[in-house]
């Protein structure tokens, strides 16, 4: 799966879902900080755990499904903006290997 899938699949999805209606934006970005809650939420359950308190677990499977809900809401916002995701996350990851002094580059 690259961007370019997920782009696809939450095109014709939006279609389902929303019958193809824009959605604010203000609507998306709480969308997506609620996303960010849920896999912070999984990531105190796993501290829990490490920590040795009540409450904790090791499964990462809750937290693999809101990180996922994450990228497919980060893909949503830049879908309704007409962003190439791609380019901007190839553009930003230079551009902070570069400002640091690092080699690695997409
Ligand atoms: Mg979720």
């Amino acid at each position: 799966m690259d961007f370019d899938e997920l782009r696809k699949a939450n095109e014709q999805r939006h279609t389902e879902w929303a019958n193809g209606e824009s959605l604010p934006l203000s609507f998306r970005g709480v969308e997506l900080a609620g996303e960010v809650g849920e896999a912070c939420n999984e990531i105190k359950k796993l501290a829990r755990k490490d920590l040795g308190l009540r409450g904790g677990k090791d499964d990462l499977s809750g937290l693999c499904e809101e990180l996922a809900d994450v990228l497919i809401c980060v893909d949503l916002i830049a879908m309704d903006l007409g962003i190439d995701l791609g380019e901007i996350v190839r553009a930003k990851f230079n551009a902070t290997s570069e400002k640091y002094g690092l080699e690695t580059r997409l």
